[in-house]
């Protein structure tokens, strides 16, 4: 899963670093914001956006594979 880290200067003048991954679903461009499992064998997350999240709980395709 490819992640991003971005860089942000908070209210407070401090510059804080936030990391945001990228949905793993196939060419979605979209943050992740649902982690729909760990796969433990790799140690990894596997997240994808809100609406890929709804396409793999209404039991469609998955992502990869
Ligand atoms: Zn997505």
């Amino acid at each position: 899963m490819p992640s991003v880290t971005l860089r942000a200067i908070g209210p407070d003048s401090k510059e804080e670093t936030l990391t945001e991954y990228i949905c793993d679903w196939p060419d979605c461009p979209n943050v992740a914001e649902h982690v729909i499992g760990v796969i433990v064998e790799l140690r990894a997350y596997s997240a994808v956006c809100k609406k890929h999240a709804a396409m793999i709980a209404s039991g469609r395709s998955r992502p990869g594979r």
